[in-house]
Parts: structure tokens; C-alpha cells; sequence
């Protein structure tokens, strides 16, 4: 199981399948990865689409399991959520995204907002604002530094969410809604919930040159969006004529494998540096 390479992913899809089995087996082992804090964190740059410029960070966890290798969310964070043990991976996310953050500021790189994920329980639990404004206040990262991605799901108690928003952006932090088109559709929360940005859900993004329902749909999130005085950002751009249509129809942000992967924090600061001269 050393070797790492292409075949990594295989490995762990076949090792870690359905059967009740694996899933106590995967169960009990993320419980020893949470006490010996075996997660790192990755970040995907965004860029305005203006100007080319790096304009905040999307913060995406990893497993750096011992014999497995990187092993990416996917295969651990249904389980996590399932389990509630993405309570304290989401805990030990949320600090460390606002640390790094917080420390590239101090190495004199310009000012950006990091993105955090938030899982559904996440969002309904009682304390979150509570526990956003401490690691705010232990890391010394100001709130206009984080932002929180929560999905268009989570809206559906509006009253939860109404409530739980509106505290969240008392304390400065934005909140943008992720995977924009894949969930819940009713609008209605869009103009009453204190949302600050639109991600468009990587599916639309795909296939705006083949798909022209999927084009008119891009253009419709940004027209929108705009009009609701919204920020958008179009995830999975992979290549040049994905971007040239987002440009034309004033898409705000972009992120995806055409500028860069999810990379170490280390490579962000060199990305940040590049890009101040
Ligand atoms: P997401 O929030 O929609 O994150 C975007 C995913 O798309 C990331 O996968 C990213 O690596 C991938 N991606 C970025 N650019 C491209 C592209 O151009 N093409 C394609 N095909 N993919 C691209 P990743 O890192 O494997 O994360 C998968 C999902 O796991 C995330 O989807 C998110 O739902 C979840 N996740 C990741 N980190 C966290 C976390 O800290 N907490 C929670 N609750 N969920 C997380
Ligand atoms: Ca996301
Ligand atoms: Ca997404
Ligand atoms: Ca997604």
C-alpha cells in the first residue's frame, strides 16, 4: 500500500466500500485520525476574472493517512457527517483555515478571504456563531477574512438559517452558497437571507460549450446574482473557452483546475507573492 501514485484512489474506493463492515472499520479509524490529527488542508485560489488576481482561497481537507496517502473528502466525509465526527473535523477545519490565514497576513501577503465548508450539522448547532466569533478572536483573524460556504439545502429551515445567517454576518463574516443550482429551489431565500455570493455548481460549468440549456443557465445564476446585488463565482473551470464565456457574461470570480488545483498553503503564500510585484 505504499506506493503512492494514480492507482491511490482505486485503493481506498475498494478498501473502504458500502459493507456495514468497512464503514465500522473507516468509522474507527477517523476517530484515531481525529486525536492524531492527521488532517491537513489544501486551498484552491479564486481569481477575479477582471484583473487575474488571486482573491481569496477555498480551504478543502484531506486525510494524510498513514498508509493510504492523501485521501480526498469524498471518501471520508459522508461517513464523518453520518457519524458526527465531522463536528470535530469541521471544529479543527474552521481554526486552522483562520490560523493559516492569519499567518499569511503576518508574513505581509495581501489580505484575502479564506472559504470554509460548513456541513449541515455544522450549521444547526446552537452554538455556531459562539464558536465562529472565539476561533475568530484565538486566531486574531478579523471576520471580514472568513468566508462560509453552506449549501442551498441548509436554507430550507428558513428560520434556522435566518436566524444563524444573520449572526454570522453581524460579525462581519460572508457567506456565500455553494454548488448554486444543484439543490432547493425555491428563490425566496436568495432576497431575504444575508447571502454575499453565488458559487454556480460545477455541473453548468462542465458543459456551457455542448450544453446550451447549461449556457443559458450560467447566464441566468450571473444576471441574477447581479441584480440581487450578489457576488458570483463559477467553480471547475477546466479550460480557456469555459472562461472567455463566464468573461463575457461579467461573472465576478472563478476557480478551477485551469489556473490552479487545491494546493498546500506553503504554495499559496508563493502564489500570493507572485502576484504582489
Ligand atoms: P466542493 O465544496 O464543491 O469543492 C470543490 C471540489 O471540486 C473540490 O474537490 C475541488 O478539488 C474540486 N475542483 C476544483 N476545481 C475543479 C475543476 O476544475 N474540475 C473538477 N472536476 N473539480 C474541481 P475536493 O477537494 O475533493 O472536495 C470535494 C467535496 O468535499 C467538496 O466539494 C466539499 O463538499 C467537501 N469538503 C471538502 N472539504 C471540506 C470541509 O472542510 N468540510 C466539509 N463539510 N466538506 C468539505
Ligand atoms: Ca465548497
Ligand atoms: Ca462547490
Ligand atoms: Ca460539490
Amino acid at each position: 500500500v505504499k506506493d503512492s501514485g494514480k492507482n491511490d484512489c482505486l485503493l481506498y474506493s475498494e478498501a473502504w466500500d458500502n459493507s456495514s463492515l468497512e464503514r465500522l472499520t473507516l468509522q474507527h479509524e477517523l476517530k484515531g485520525a481525529i486525536q492524531r490529527g492527521e488532517f491537513v488542508l489544501h486551498y484552491q485560489p479564486q481569481y477575479h476574472l477582471g484583473t487575474g488576481k488571486i482573491v481569496g482561497v477555498e480551504a478543502l481537507v484531506r486525510w494524510q493517512h498513514p498508509e493510504r496517502g492523501l485521501v480526498p473528502p469524498g471518501f471520508f466525509i459522508p461517513q464523518a457527517e453520518e457519524s458526527g465526527m465531522i463536528m470535530q473535523i469541521g471544529d479543527w477545519v474552521l481554526e486552522e483555515a483562520c490560523r493559516q490565514n492569519k499567518a499569511w497576513q503576518e508574513d505581509g501577503l495581501r489580505h484575502i478571504p479564506v472559504s470554509v465548508n460548513l456541513s449541515i450539522r455544522q450549521f444547526l448547532q446552537q452554538n455556531l456563531t459562539d464558536k465562529v466569533a472565539n476561533i475568530l478572536a484565538r486566531t486574531g483573524l478579523k471576520a471580514e477574512f472568513l468566508d462560509l460556504e453552506i449549501t442551498e439545502t441548509m436554507t430550507m429551515d428558513v428560520k434556522h438559517a435566518s436566524r444563524c445567517l444573520l449572526d454570522l454576518t453581524k460579525l462581519g463574516v460572508n457567506i456565500s452558497i455553494d454548488d448554486f443550482g444543484t439543490g432547493y429551489s425555491s428563490f425566496h431565500y436568495l432576497k431575504n437571507l444575508p447571502i454575499g455570493r453565488l458559487k454556480i455548481d460545477r455541473s453548468f460549468v462542465r458543459d456551457i460549450q455542448q450544453d446550451p440549456g447549461d449556457a443559458a443557465i450560467v447566464a441566468a445564476i450571473i444576471a441574477m446574482a447581479h441584480n440581487l446585488n450578489l457576488q458570483v463565482i463559477a467553480e471547475g473551470v477546466e479550460n480557456e473557452v469555459q472562461m472567455q464565456f463566464l468573461q463575457k457574461h461579467m461573472c465576478d470570480e472563478m476557480q478551477g483546475y485551469l489556473w490552479s488545483p487545491p494546493v498546500s498553503g506553503g504554495k499559496i503564500a508563493e502564489l500570493l507573492q507572485a502576484r504582489q510585484q
